[in-house]
């Protein structure tokens, strides 16, 4: 049985070039520096998550691509990463064949639930950054899920995708997955010197009210920086703006989860 405690929050967007990676990397980041135990798992054939982390192609032996061919365990497969209490399950792009793969397997869209299922590992949160599309593996990403973090370009089109995004959520609850809720969207890479980025903030807080978090990420040249060497933005540089961006959101994070336990307690 997975670690009951271990809450799974898959970040999805089937946009590439949104913030995805970066989110899923600082919240990891930021999510360890509060004593949390976290689990990172690259579920993009990219592998930038892994990069992101400084894990060199020749050490990502056993991946995401075992994990849902059912060729390896979490535990075969995790490594650890340069933090204290965060780890990651490398990707490659092997990961690319799974997406073809898993349509003549069984339980195709469970294959990642059920090798989390079958960890002992002790996690307090599972990341899972999901790849640009709204294929296999990103449902298999929300079959596994608690919830959906979602981050949101600040762009004209910005609203277009999400509805798609939005339904399919919805049809996952519905078919596969009856837990799966919405933790929340991020707007990412807002420019405040743009003022059709503020329109869009407008729209997307009318549209979806509070399922917005407060905290926006700003466009911040620091933050692509981070990748190349190997580390988080928030190690990167913690005192850049988009570092505190990503601090405030994980606080953000944690308040919804204690709320929502505190509810469940009440009912
Ligand atoms: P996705 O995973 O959705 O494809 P990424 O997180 O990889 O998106 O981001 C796409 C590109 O934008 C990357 O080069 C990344 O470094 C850069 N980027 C992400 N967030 C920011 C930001 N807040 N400011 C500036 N650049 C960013
Ligand atoms: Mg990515």
């Amino acid at each position: 049985m997975a670690h009951p405690s271990s809450r799974i929050i898959a970040i999805v967007n089937q946009k590439g070039g949104v913030g995805k990676t970066t989110t899923a990397v600082n919240l990891a980041t930021a999510l360890a520096a509060v004593n949390k135990k976290v689990l990172l798992i690259d579920f993009d054939p990219q592998g930038n998550a892994s990069t992101g982390f400084g894990i060199p192609q020749a050490a990502r032996t056993i991946t995401a691509y075992d994990l849902v061919m059912n060729e390896a365990s979490i535990e075969e497969a995790v490594l650890n990463t340069a933090i204290p209490r965060l780890k990651i399950v490398p990707a490659t792009m092997d990961l690319s064949g799974a997406e073809i793969e898993l349509v003549s397997v069984t339980r195709r869209e469970f294959r990642l639930r059920d090798a989390i299922e079958r960890s002992e590992l002790p996690f307090d949160y599972i990341l899972v950054d999901c790849p640009p599309s709204l294929g296999l593996l990103t449902i298999n990403a929300m079959v596994a899920a608690a919830a959906v973090l979602v981050p949101l370009q600040c762009e004209f089109y910005a609203l277009e995708g999400l509805s798609h995004l939005l339904k399919t959520v919805e049809l996952v609850r519905t078919r596969l997955n009856p837990e799966l809720s919405v933790q929340g969207v991020v707007l990412t890479m807002h420019d405040r010197r743009n003022r059709l980025t503020d329109h869009i903030e407008q729209d997307v807080r009318a549209y979806l009210g509070d399922q917005v978090y407060e905290a926006v990420i700003p466009r911040n040249v620091r933050m692509s920086e981070a990748p190349s060497h190997g580390k988080p933005a928030l190690i990167y540089d913690i005192h850049c703006p988009g570092s505190r961006a990503y601090l405030k959101l994980a606080a953000e994070l944690l308040k919804r989860e204690r709320q929502r336990i505190n509810e469940q307690e009440a009912a």
